[in-house]
């Protein structure tokens, strides 16, 4: 007997235009972070409409770059989210800061800016915004609330190319007639904060192999530029411009978090790849919520007023009356064929973070983690494979 072929959870939009922008690269003679990677950044920047970017090797090192540039560091506190995936958390202890994680709302599984007001202290000095899956996070509620107490704001936004915030002007229902339209959607990554993360790990919306991009005002950038190598004061393309012999310095301790330019070159073949992939995203996403809206035992995402999702990932999440547990569910779709993933973890559950004192509970995390599924959703996921999916989610779980 033979299965069917799995359907995979995540699949990278990959061809022979980033093949040959790779090989371009090579026989270039030149492969590590040089002009592909300076016109990555420069498209990359265009696209979201950041005044400036820098690349670097994954999402991770620019996380860690974005709170080393910000001074964060030893005794200060971070507020964010354990529902993440554990770099976000990892990235505030990689400067010796502390995480202060609350907890996230259901319907988006993004931080609630509820609670912001329980997590602040006097050593609070930045919240670190994840826009999870690509959903977006309350970003104006958020900005608001660091603006009254003096607070940095930075967006994780691995996952969220192609997705778009309304800053100002609440929703578009908002306001009574005649009052002025809502403010339009923009990209996330402008930065709303002061700066904002990407990663371009295989399983996001765009895809370097591994690799990471910072958005932000020119200066910090400028700073970032310089941590992701060793500090040095003069890049290997301004020493090799120079009309003279000049000596580069090295005035503080920095990293090697350089991106190659095999990579820049891939990825510029992929931003220009990016409308369409996200178009694909919304258009199966709709399928998704389309066929399973009121299904008594499943819970479904909800984009909210001030923001529209990439559609990163899809995911169901059952409801405390559904009688069937995560795991029977995720196996039983497997075995029909139909590969998924549980939700996202929570950082505080694990052993690198089990002695952290929590500042309060985080059952909604937690219940994500317990009960959300995520389902197969990427550009070239066909109609027939999706209907196998809706197919058996509806026969594994009823409805
Ligand atoms: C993927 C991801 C990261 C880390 O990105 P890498 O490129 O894998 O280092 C950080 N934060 C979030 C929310 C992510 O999803």
């Amino acid at each position: 007997m033979s299965h069917p072929p799995l359907i995979p959870v995540a699949r990278p939009t990959l061809g022979e235009e980033e093949a040959a922008a790779a090989r371009r690269a090579i026989l270039s003679g030149w492969v590590v972070q040089g002009p592909e990677v300076a016109a990555f950044e420069e498209e990359f920047a265009a696209q979201v409409g950041a005044p400036a970017a820098a690349a670097c090797s994954s999402g991770t090192a620019a996380l860690h770059l974005a709170l080393l540039s910000l001074g964060l560091g030893p005794g200060d506190e971070v507020i964010t989210v354990s529902h993440s995936f554990i770099a976000t958390a990892n990235a505030v202890r990689y400067v010796g800061a502390t995480p202060v994680f609350v907890d996230v709302e259901p319907a988006t599984g993004n931080l609630n800016p509820e609670l912001l007001p329980a997590a602040l202290s006097p050593r609070t000095k930045a919240i670190l915004a994840v826009h999870q899956l690509g959903m977006p996070c309350d970003l104006p509620r958020i900005l608001a609330f660091a603006r009254q107490h003096g607070l940095l704001v930075i967006e994780d936004a691995a996952c969220a190319l192609g997705s778009e915030i309304r800053i100002d002007g609440g929703g578009p229902e908002s306001g009574p007639a005649g009052s002025p339209p809502p403010a339009p959607l923009e990209p996330i990554g402008r930065p709303h904060g002061v700066l904002a993360t990407f990663s371009f790990h295989p399983r996001k919306v765009i895809t370097t192999g591994d690799g990471g991009m910072v958005t932000g005002p020119p200066e910090l950038v400028g700073r970032i530029k310089r941590l992701r190598t060793h500090a040095m004061s003069l890049s290997t393309a301004e020493r090799h411009q120079a009309a003279g012999v000049v000596f580069e310095e090295y005035p503080e301790v920095g990293w090697n978090y350089r991106l190659t330019d095999i990579q820049g070159a891939v990825g510029r073949e992929q931003l220009r790849r990016l409308p369409g992939m996200i178009a694909a995203r919304r258009r199966l996403a709709a399928r998704y919520l389309a066929a399973f809206a009121g299904h008594p035992w499943l819970l479904l995402p909800q984009e909210p007023p001030y923001g529209r999702s990439n559609w990163q990932s899809f995911w169901i999440t059952l409801s405390p009356e559904c009688p069937l547990g995560q795991r029977q569910v995720m196996e039983s779709l497997k075995a029909r064929g139909v590969d998924n993933r549980r939700g996202v973890m929570c950082a505080h559950r694990e052993g690198a973070y089990r002695d952290l004192p929590l500042r309060m509970p985080l059952p909604v995390s937690e219940y994500l983690q317990d009960h959300a599924i995520i389902l197969p959703l990427f550009p070239e996921l066909s109609e027939a494979e999706q209907e196998r999916v809706i197919r058996a989610v509806q026969e594994v779980v009823g409805g």
